[in-house]
């Protein structure tokens, strides 16, 4: 990877440059011209070309698609490669689903071809529709519906005086990531486990289904992961390194990550008589669903038979890499990606966000040819096996993780794209430049740029008494990121500071990882024209080639110390929260209100008492906010002032080093508790939410999970990061003060 031969040029380039700081973070001739070469025509056809067969991991047309998208790079002056690793990665050989009593029922476990959608019919190269690392399992068991299968779901079966002790449980598609699913339903005694897609959250009851309208129809299901991504993504056989050909790895019996119970993902078509085969109380309100039946929570005489064995096979990884060298910095990497695998043919997820990706490399290939060279070296990644479990992602950046921690100034993911909104979420210190970029992107639709439309969303989602802050708040706040895609690595790892971008919200669709995901739907209900997919690859390339060329790396703290301050301001409210609904529920449980108001014909259990949770002293937290702001504020000041000066290279090169490393002080080798390979302390995915952020995740999951005698010190790990942080901060703006 790393390229020695670069060393002469680039200390030529030391001696002979100087500049002047002015543009540090604004449009420039090049980014412009970027914004108008960018054509939708040539999205759509690649996204035609990448999505015309079933293309998962291992399958002949995902190395096809990586060797045409390598050709392509290199067409477009690339220096690119194919970089390969060896993952486990099960396929189904056997899936049975069936009601043995009192009535039968076999499950179909297909999703028929439709004669209008020309790909839906290559049955022979698709995957079947099942959860990937769920463990083989043949069980018996009576069935138990548990709504969205989260923690608190299982609060209200007990209520109800439900267990799931040796049942297959029937769990919705929604709300939390789908691996947390098994893994609740296991530590609850569950056998088994069936996630349906239910019509009221992406079927008949949210509009017309495909192919008249874009919801799921009754047979289509979601296939999808079912790893504990939570504990590490990747290769589960390879934690913590890359899964090379040579590389250590565990037994899969070993692996901690698979699944502890069968899973497998159905269709309400599927679902339906196994839910209304349920005797037993009816289920509240909101957990009922679309379907024509009364929903209740089981279990009743129905006892259902699941059985499912994989193929256990290593499978081989094709990740794509190419790299455009930097002029005056070639070892700091402006790096790139978004996945080409998918579940079947995936237009949508992915290639709606590759194929913009693939527009920007063309174009920047040709702005090279026009005489642009931009100064950092910019890395665009093709990345395979993302939807298993971020396989190619994780593995490459495990493979290169000191070099990455070294050189990376940036990541920035996509991952789909649609028509709508830009939405922004990642490290809050790119949050200033990623609404600059924002400001000069036009809405295809609107014509407004993406940023007023943003703004706007946001200030008619914000509460009441929120409205003005967001009107007057200088940026627009971007979301911090949880799981969910390939940017994972880079910045709960490793430490680099990432970006995921998309356009969206206009259109809902539940064709998401079946075999409908294709051209036809996609060219039919999404963003039929590419306008969106046009505007994502100007706001990528845009983004890109500010961060390759800004003299000083355009990231901004004060809107980092500003963040940071809600999540503290966030936890202090849910201890209080949690100390007053704990202390008014043990009131009425004392005082018998919980008696006084049971129907003794549908009786449930009453609660019991729980210790009310200690105060928490939140002052180290608070206390090294209060310096990280003072140092935030006075490092963007100091890049101001500096816009002024000129400086050569060689005294900006370690500045930009230091700039980009400034995340990484945020990470603690430790990682968080039960689960090492997260080591970032503000952003984490959520131990039970999977997908969700979870921010200052090691204070906030101690609070959520009860676990009070650890949150002092979780609290002391936060406070000392942010310290380390301020005084990095600290070092930065010594080094830019002394510019001359
Ligand atoms: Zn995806």
């Amino acid at each position: 990877m790393g390229r020695r031969s670069s060393l002469l040029r680039a200390s030529l380039a030391y001696l002979c440059l100087t500049a002047t700081l002015a543009a540090q973070s604004g449009s420039t001739a090049w980014d412009g011209k970027l914004r108008e070469l960018t054509q939708a025509s040539n999205i759509r056809a690649s996204v035609e070309r990448l999505s015309a067969r079933p293309h998962h991991v291992g399958s002949p047309y995902d190395k096809d698609n990586a060797e045409w998208i390598l050709a392509r790079f290199r067409e477009w002056g690339w220096d690119a490669e194919i970089e390969t690793f060896s993952v486990l990665f099960p396929t189904p050989t056997e899936r049975v689903l069936e009601l043995v009593s009192p009535t039968r029922f076999t499950a179909k476990l297909e999703e028929p071809a439709l004669s209008v959608d020309p790909t839906s019919g290559q049955k022979s190269e698709q995957l079947p529709t099942y959860n990937a690392y769920s463990i083989d399992g043949d069980v018996t068991g009576p069935l138990v519906y548990v709504n969205y299968g989260r923690p608190e779901d299982y609060e209200v079966l007990e209520r109800y005086g439900i267990s799931v002790k040796g049942a297959i449980v029937l769990a919705r598609y929604g709300e939390s990531w789908r691996g947390i699913k098994p893994k609740v339903a296991a530590e609850h005694g569950a056998v088994g486990c069936l996630i349906y897609s239910d019509p009221k959250d992406d079927g008949f009851a949210a509009g017309e289904v495909f192919p008249k309208g874009p919801m799921r129809p009754p047979n289509g299901a979601q296939r999808g992961s079912v790893m504990d991504m939570p504990v590490y993504p990747g290769d589960p056989l390879t934690p913590g390194i890359g899964a090379t050909a040579d590389a250590k790895r565990l037994a899969v019996k070993d692996a901690p990550t698979l699944t502890k119970i069968p899973v497998m993902p159905i269709s309400y078509d599927d679902a339906q008589p196994l839910l209304a085969s349920l005797t037993g109380p009816i289920v509240p309100a909101e957990w009922r669903g679309g379907l024509p039946i009364t929903y209740r929570f089981g279990p009743g005489e129905g006892r259902a038979h699941l059985k499912l064995a994989f193929n256990w096979d290593q499978k081989p990884l094709y990740d794509v890499v190419a790299r455009l060298r930097g002029s005056t910095y070639p070892d700091q990497w402006v790096v790139r990606g978004n996945h080409h695998d998918a579940w079947v043919n995936g237009a949508e997820d992915p290639l709606s966000g590759l194929g913009p990706m693939l527009e920007e490399a063309r174009v920047l290939g040709e702005l090279r040819k026009q005489g642009w060279s931009p100064k950092r070296t910019i890395v665009y990644c093709a990345w395979d096996g993302e939807e298993p479990a971020l396989l190619g992602s994780t593995e490459w950046a495990e493979t290169h993780a000191a070099e990455l921690q070294q050189r990376a100034v940036a990541y920035i993911n996509t991952d789909g794209n649609g028509r709508g909104f830009l939405e922004a979420a990642g490290s809050h210190a790119l949050e200033h430049f990623i609404n600059d970029v924002a400001r000069d992107i036009v809405d295809p639709e609107t014509q407004l740029t993406v940023w007023k439309r943003a703004q706007a969303r946001a200030i008619d989602r914000a509460k009441p008494e929120e409205k003005e802050k967001v009107r007057s708040r200088a940026d627009w706040r971007i979301d911090a990121l949880g799981s969910g895609s390939d940017y994972t690595p880079f910045l709960q790892h490793l430490g680099v500071p990432s970006l995921n971008i998309g356009y969206g919200g206009e259109d809902s669709h539940g064709i998401y990882h079946s075999i409908y995901d294709d051209f036809y739907f996609y060219t039919h209900f999404l963003d039929t024209d590419f306008a969106y997919g046009r505007a994502l690859a100007q706001t990528g390339g845009t983004a890109v080639i500010r961060l390759a060329d800004a003299d000083i790396l355009p990231f901004r703290y004060a809107n980092l110390a500003d963040t940071v301050r809600t999540y503290d301001e966030e936890l202090q409210q849910l201890v209080k929260k949690k100390r007053d609904e704990i202390t008014e529920r043990n009131r009425a449980i004392a005082d018998g209100v919980f008696a006084a108001i049971n129907d003794p014909r549908r009786p449930k259990t009453i609660p019991k008492a729980e210790p009310v949770p200690p105060p928490l002293d939140f002052t180290p937290i608070s206390r090294s906010i209060e310096v990280l702001t003072r140092r935030a504020v006075a490092l963007d000041e100091a890049r101001a002032a500096a816009a002024k000066k000129s400086a050569s290279p060689a005294a900006l090169g370690p500045i930009n080093v230091k700039i980009a490393q400034a995340e990484q002080q945020l990470l603690e080798a430790a990682g968080l508790v039960h689960r090492e390979w997260f080591k970032h302390l503000l952003y984490a995915p959520g131990f039970y939410t999977g997908y969700g952020v979870k921010t200052m995740p090691g204070v906030r999951e101690a609070i959520e999970q009860a676990q009070y005698q650890t949150a002092p010190a979780e609290i002391a790990r936060v406070g000392k990061a942010l310290d380390r942080e301020a005084s990095w901060l600290d070092g930065i703006t010594r080094m830019i003060n002394a510019l001359k």
